[in-house]
């Protein structure tokens, strides 16, 4: 059923009924009259038009759902889907994301110095997310009972930004388990908190004079020797014990988790997160067309639910053999093609049994494939012809900015977007932190074809020559903090369209009722700031 969005991928909120204006009154141009009449043989991007405001409307924020189904089961409450990259989409990420409603796909480009791709790693970050309990840190910073305390506030200072490492509350760590030598390779000797040291004298003593030692946290309650406990079990000693943290140990004595009150707390309020049917946060990774057999197998078995064929023209004979395979190893995962920017190629993965499709070529922020190549396509333009042609869930993947480019990707047809740039930027994101000389926080962010990405080999199909570049993002905090604002902006769109979910703002754009209008370069002067000087 090409094109009627009739699939129903979007929440149960039944039809709306609400009355519209019949089209004839409505200013502007439907989608089919923008792109395909007045826009034949061009390419638009988001800059390049506007949607017209519905004119009435009669929905509260409260009243908008953003739910989108991409296939298998795979439900989000929200639709954002994290870029399969490497200064991206970890662990850490991943479980951020899934916690605000949306997925990540762990990507394939864990390198060992020689170059060589390390599945290891990748499966391993795979595991963190299926394994994330609440409240349970896996990499706790530790230091040494020989360091000064205040030298160990002076490293919970610098890594204050990795916050799957910081147990919540201060912003900046200042809670750490004890060492024998200070790494997490060594058996645990004690803890410090901010109870053992008041004075700003203290900041002068060893960690081993004030710390608890590990007979006191033992007789506290504080350590627990048990390699898999369970959120309900942490809950239960922490509440019997009356404590604030808890250290899981293995055999060995090395530390498998800190777990803290605070975090169990913090994390409870994460009612939408993307969870599979064992409750465990739902991941996604990726796999290239070349070496896909044991990753496939190995992605799997370690709890993935879903994979994405990584892949910058989601068509060649590799991107097929590698669709088939899956497909016929695989049919109950969901398995996301791509990418691809043309109706013809959009119905042809329908045929090759994918589930959903990342549409976006030659348009990532950190892309130069249409000026290497001269092959791409422009992105609005792409996404409105790729959903009017197909049933899958269409992924608008490249050059998103902010809300406004959700709302106008969402109302052409997508039903969810694939985000590295906007992501990259988060505290969660892998990308390294720098501090400018004028104090601002940038974050590095790079292209999976760029020359540092691929190190002189072909990721993506993109051969050695590179299609992508390095740069700096500017950070925008946590993605508890950041997501949200910007889930916000597009149920604001929403509401001005006056449709209460993906499905009506589907249906109203195919019916002509969601209004398009090309905006002049002078038009999107002013649709900035302006005269302000
Ligand atoms: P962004 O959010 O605009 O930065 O776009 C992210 C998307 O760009 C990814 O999901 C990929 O589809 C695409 N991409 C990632 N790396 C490269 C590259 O090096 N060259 C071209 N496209 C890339």
């Amino acid at each position: 059923m090409a094109g009627s969005g009739s699939r129903a991928r979007v929440s149960s909120t039944k039809r709306s009924n609400r009355r519209r204006p019949a089209k004839g009154d409505l200013p502007g141009l439907s989608a089919e009259e923008f792109f395909l009449k007045e826009g034949s043989g061009k390419g638009y991007s988001f800059d390049d038009f506007n949607i017209l405001d519905s004119i009435e409307t009669e929905i509260g924020l409260d009243q908008i759902s953003l739910e989108t189904d991409l296939g298998k089961g795979v439900k989000l409450y929200i639709p954002v889907v994290a870029a399969p990259m490497d200064t991206v989409s970890e662990a850490n990420l991943s479980i951020a994301i899934a916690q605000q409603g949306g997925i990540s796909v762990i990507h394939h480009n864990q390198r060992d110095a020689d170059n060589r791709f390390l599945l290891e790693e990748q499966i391993s970050e795979i595991e963190k997310v299926k394994r994330h309990q609440s409240g349970f840190i896996s990499q706790p910073m530790t230091v040494a009972p020989g360091m000064t305390i205040g030298e160990a506030r002076e490293k919970g200072k610098r890594f204050m930004v990795s916050s799957e490492r910081r147990p919540s509350g201060s912003g900046i760590i200042d809670t750490f388990p004890v060492t024998r030598d200070g790494t997490l390779d060594s058996e645990l000797v004690g803890f410090l908190t901010r109870d053992c040291y008041f004075e700003d004298s203290d900041l002068d003593l060893k960690v081993g004079a004030k710390m608890y030692s590990l007979d006191e946290l033992l007789r506290n309650g504080m350590v627990i020797r048990k390699s898999n406990v369970t959120e309900k079990q942490a809950r239960r000693q922490m509440a019997d014990r009356r404590i604030r943290h808890l250290l899981a140990i293995t055999r060995a004595g090395k530390i498998n988790y800190l777990v803290t009150r605070k975090d169990m707390v913090k994390n409870a309020r994460f009612p939408h997160a993307t969870r599979d049917d064992k409750g465990r946060l739902r991941v996604l990774f990726s796999v290239d067309t070349k070496d896909f057999v044991e990753p496939l197998e190995r992605g799997f078995a370690a709890g993935a639910d879903g994979v994405v064929v990584d892949t910058s023209q989601g068509l060649t004979m590799y991107a097929k053999k590698t669709m088939r395979f899956i497909k016929n190893h695989y049919s109950d995962k969901l398995i996301i093609g791509g990418n691809i920017s043309t109706s013809a190629a959009a119905r042809k993965l329908e045929k090759y049994g994918m589930d959903a499709y990342r549409c976006g070529q030659g348009v990532g922020s950190i892309c130069t494939t249409q000026d290497t190549i001269g092959v791409g396509r422009a992105g609005a333009t792409a996404i409105y012809d790729c959903a009017r042609a197909s049933r899958l869930a269409v992924i608008a993947d490249g050059g998103i900015r902010g809300g406004g480019d959700i709302v106008k990707a969402l109302a052409l047809g997508a039903h969810a977007v694939m985000l590295g740039n906007l992501l990259a930027r988060t505290d969660e994101s892998p990308g390294e932190l720098v501090e400018t000389a004028s104090g601002e926080r940038m974050k590095k962010y790079r292209g999976m074809g760029s020359l540092e990405a691929m190190g002189g080999r072909s990721i993506r199909d993109y051969g050695v020559q590179a299609q992508g570049v390095t740069g700096y993002v500017r950070s925008k905090g946590s993605v508890h903090s950041f997501v949200p604002g910007l889930v916000n902006s597009v149920m604001k769109g929403l509401q001005a369209l006056n449709c209460r979910n993906l499905r009506e703002l589907h249906d109203y754009m195919r019916k002509g009722l969601i209004r398009f209008e090309s905006r002049e370069p002078g038009a999107l002067v002013e649709s900035k700031p302006h005269s302000l000087n």
